[in-house]
């Protein structure tokens, strides 16, 4: 019997890929994913509780679900609501009792049991709660997708190699609803990047909470990133690799020396600072100084000089003053940013942060916010415009939106437009760029041949 699933998922990649797991997972369970909720038999929220007010958006998110699912009961058709991802791990048993319409909850860790919970659903039991950390590993149980449903996904993919965080950074939530640092098996990773590879995906981004913390077990030893990174970009198809989030600290000689060595490695990396300033640093325990983030860079910069870096930043951290916060914006227009996330602290039940005295007022966090903000806006306009005129390797991904249009990215992870015929759509073009638009940039087809995966000429133009 055919029923329809709708996932909605919310915050990071981690919860897109693992939403993909969880319909591959019910996929045997006779489940084809639709792209609304309206008739869907099965609904799973996917939720995140990085931001503020997560568990809120969720609460009213599920007020919809309960019209939805009352308007299905009148037509005689029974709609089961999950709560999945890390507000399910946080809220457990208040989601049930503050929404009822929920059937069933689980964590992040557990989703692979799934099956069972519903099974456990349609005999009626009622309030179903998994949230413990399990002692097997959810990728033992999980089944690899279909080619067809990797294709329909696109030429780009996601792999999870590494879960949660043992850093407690003072502000974070995630140590405490993802668990334990773990990461995936080698060979484990590098059979899914070949079935990815086979059903056609071009471009895998390896992810993880803490990536470069990967420490994966495989050939009889043990792996670091870099030296993972370097057995993926084997895997015959695979054109161009990208890995994230990243903390500072574990930025090794390996991963570095990838930057350097490895053509398939985008020349892009994410690298969260959190603020300029040592004394905030500290406070947010991050385990590593302004000058030990600046000669982290330097070093990337010397193995790649076009490495195009994004960061987070976080403003009013309790305590944060005015001196601390001129730190934050100094380091925007040290390391150049081609890009970052910037956020108001707001505090994170059960975190230290949250019962750190000096708390920064809000109209303040919004003051800082904005001037941050613009900063960032101002360095990633002075990198694109670095853009123009420069010929680089763009994976072409799918349609544009006008007619004869295709979007990709630059190895720099800017989307690219360009008029290009459809059959070209999972290769990668060379493309010369001839416009700056505010969140794309705009090329054509170069005439001359690209020099090798992920190339930019000249490569200097684009350093910092
Ligand atoms: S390293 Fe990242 S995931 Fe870990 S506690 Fe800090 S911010 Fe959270």
């Amino acid at each position: 019997m055919t029923r329809k699933l709708y996932v909605k998922s919310y915050g990071c990649q981690m919860n897109v890929y693992d939403s993909n797991r969880m319909a591959d997972l019910l996929a045997p369970e006779g489940y084809v994913e639709t792209a609304a909720p309206d008739d869907a038999d099965l609904i799973i929220l996917n939720t995140c509780h990085i931001r503020e007010k997560a568990a809120e958006k969720v609460y009213s998110e599920l007020g919809r679900m309960r019209q939805l699912k009352d308007d299905a009961a009148q037509e005689g058709r029974r709609v089961t609501v999950a709560v999945a991802g890390c507000v399910a791990q946080a809220e457990g048993q208040e989601i049930i009792r503050r929404a009822p319409v929920v059937d069933l909850v689980v964590g992040p860790q557990s989703y692979h049991k799934l099956p069972d919970l519903l099974a456990r659903n349609e005999r009626q039991e009622t309030g179903i709660i998994e949230t413990e950390f399990p002692v097997e590993d959810k990728f033992d149980f999980l089944p690899a997708p279909t080619k067809a449903a990797t294709r329909a996904r696109g030429v780009t993919a996601f792999v999870t190699v590494q879960e949660g965080c043992d850093k407690f950074c003072t502000f974070c939530v995630v140590p405490y609803t993802r668990g334990a640092e773990i990461s995936r098996p080698v060979e484990k990773i590098l059979e899914e990047v070949r079935n990815l590879a086979d059903a056609g995906v071009r471009e895998v981004t390896l992810i993880g909470q803490n990536v470069n913390a990967y420490h994966g077990e495989g050939f009889g030893r043990t792996f670091t990133l870099g030296q993972f990174l370097r057995r993926v970009a084997e895997v015959p198809g695979i054109a161009r690799l990208r890995y994230t989030t990243s903390h500072p600290r574990d930025v090794d000689d390996d991963l570095i020396a990838v930057h350097r060595d490895l053509p398939q490695l985008s020349p892009q990396l994410h690298l969260p600072v959190q603020s300029g300033s040592d004394r905030i640093l500290g406070a947010m325990n991050r385990r590593h100084t302004r000058a030990d983030y600046l000669r982290t860079i330097e070093r990337l910069r010397t193995a790649r000089p076009d490495l195009a870096l994004t960061s987070d930043f976080i403003v009013g951290f309790p305590a944060e003053t005015e001196a601390d916060f001129a730190d934050t914006l100094r380091i925007v227009d040290e390391v150049g940013y081609a890009g970052a996330f910037s956020f108001k602290y707001s505090p994170r039940p059960g975190t230290p942060g949250a019962n750190m005295s000096a708390q920064v007022p809000d109209e303040v966090k919004s003051e800082r916010l904005a001037r941050l903000q613009a900063a960032i806006n101002r360095n990633a306009a002075t990198f694109n415009a670095r853009c123009r005129g420069i010929t680089f390797d763009v994976l072409l991904e799918k349609p544009g939106r006008l007619p004869g249009q295709l979007t990709g990215r630059s190895p720099y992870l800017q989307p690219v437009q360009v008029m290009a015929p459809s059959h070209l759509i999972g290769t990668m073009a060379s493309v010369t760029i001839t416009e700056i638009g505010t969140n794309s940039l705009f090329g054509v087809l170069a005439e001359r041949p690209r020099i090798g995966p992920n190339s930019a000429q000249p490569l200097e133009a684009l350093g910092a």
